[in-house]
C-alpha cells in the first residue's frame, strides 16, 4: 500500500518520500522580516527562529552562520511564497513506484496572505 500523507512540508504519494527543508540562513540573507533572534541569558548563545512557524525549531546563529550553512530544517507549517526551501529525497529508486506524481511540491505557494492570487481563466 502507498502512504499518502500529505502534512505541510511532505509528501509521499510514491516511494522517494520527499520533504521541503528551510534554510535558517536563506531567510537571514534575504532580510525576512519574519526572523527573530534571542540570547539565552545563561549560555550567551544567541537562537534564531521563525515568527510564522513555516519551521518550529529555533537553531544557533553561529551554527547557521558556519560555512556552508546549517543545513535544512524541516518545514512544519505553511511557507509563505518567498520562504527559501529545498526538497530532500529519502529514497532514490528507478521505476513507477519512484515516478513523481506530485510536481506541484516543487513550486514555491502562491496561497497565504503574502500570496499572489493564481491566474484563473474562470475570471475573465
Ligand atoms: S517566513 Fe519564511 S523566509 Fe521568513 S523566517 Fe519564516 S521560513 Fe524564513
Ligand atoms: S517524488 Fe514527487 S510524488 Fe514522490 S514523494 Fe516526492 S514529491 Fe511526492
Amino acid at each position: 500500500m502507498t502512504a499518502t500523507r500529505t502534512e505541510v512540508g511532505e509528501c509521499r504519494q510514491c516511494r522517494s518520500f520527499c520533504d521541503k527543508m528551510i534554510e535558517p540562513r536563506g531567510c537571514i540573507e534575504l532580510g525576512c522580516r519574519f526572523v527573530y533572534s534571542y540570547v539565552d541569558r545563561l549560555t550567551g548563545t544567541q537562537y534564531v527562529g521563525c515568527m510564522q512557524e513555516v519551521y518550529g525549531a529555533e537553531v544557533e546563529l553561529e551554527a547557521v552562520q558556519q560555512p556552508g550553512g546549517f543545513g535544512g530544517v524541516k518545514m512544519t507549517g505553511t511557507p509563505l511564497p518567498h520562504c527559501p526551501f529545498s526538497v530532500e529525497q529519502a529514497y532514490e529508486g528507478s521505476g513507477e513506484s519512484y515516478g513523481c506524481v506530485n510536481r506541484r511540491f516543487f513550486d514555491c505557494t502562491e496561497q497565504g496572505f503574502e500570496g499572489l492570487r493564481a491566474f484563473d481563466l474562470r475570471d475573465l
